[in-house]
């Protein structure tokens, strides 16, 4: 007799328990989906590749990696649960095809590639900073575009073949476009409100390292290196530290964003 209370009542309680468990189980996992919870930076150049040289000497690969550091660190600070991986840590070149590799197969939610400008001969008075996107309506373009610019560089380093994975990776590229423009215009803002450099807006580019990453990515060019005032804004201590300021505080209100839809 006492038995069987015992077993209805160890029935009704196990009911209990999961029509309020699983409901939970399935929020946590919808949610978990959805946290940003692995970010790349990738401090363009290194190693070999200088990158740009600016009109006093300094060298683009020894600006975006102090850059790309101290937004790490920023980020890592205010979320120790994030794993933050950069594509190089000191001045050494990974091949610009490995750093969108590691980034898809660590299963990065974020890709953010760090780089500065430098003015065409024809051009005069070039300055600010720039965020590039992949964009679907004018995706031939920019595919033609990079194979343009980037051929020589997807040679050495892909072989010729991986034109059409690049074009594969485009595709998938643009799946992700709506997070990439979001994220482009928060760092459009918090460049624009943080640091002195102006803003020559969001642009649309086909760069390898936006293109073959399989997640909501951004190139951004911190500012003209053939600019005198922003070459010395961009080596200076302070520069850096406000470029990876509004860099963080874009990413805090994109990563918001992202957890919410
Ligand atoms: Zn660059």
């Amino acid at each position: 007799m006492n038995i069987n209370i015992f077993c209805k009542i160890g029935k009704i309680s196990l009911q209990i328990l999961m029509i309020l468990v699983v409901p939970i189980l399935l929020y946590l996992s919808v949610f978990a989906q959805n946290k940003l919870d692995i970010i790349v930076i990738d401090a363009g150049h290194g190693g070999k590749d200088p990158g740009t040289i600016g009109i006093s000497g300094i060298k683009e690969k020894d600006i975006v990696l102090p850059v790309a550091l101290k937004f790490g660190e920023l980020v890592q600070k205010s979320f120790p649960e994030m794993k933050v991986i950069y594509t190089r840590s000191k001045d050494d070149y990974p091949e610009v095809k490995e750093r969108t590799i590691r980034a898809n197969n660590d299963r990065a939610k974020l890709f953010i590639s760090i780089h500065a400008n430098y003015k065409k001969q024809e051009e005069t008075d070039k300055k600010g900073f720039e965020i590039y996107i992949l964009n679907k309506e004018r995706f031939p373009e920019a595919v033609q575009a990079t194979t343009d610019e980037n051929n020589l560089l997807m040679r050495e380093e892909s072989g010729k073949d991986d034109i059409s994975e690049y074009i594969f990776s485009s595709l998938v590229q643009t799946g992700y476009q709506k997070y990439s423009e979001v994220l482009a215009s928060k760092l459009q803002y918090h460049f624009s409100e943080t640091t002195e450099i102006p803003s020559r807006g969001v642009m649309q580019a086909g760069y390898w390292v936006i293109v073959g990453s399989s997640m909501p990515s951004v190139l951004v060019e911190c500012g003209y290196l053939s600019d005198p005032l922003e070459e010395k804004y961009l080596s200076s201590p302070q520069g850096q530290d406000s470029i990876a300021r509004a860099l963080f505080d874009a990413f805090v209100s994109y990563k918001k964003y992202y957890e919410m839809y």
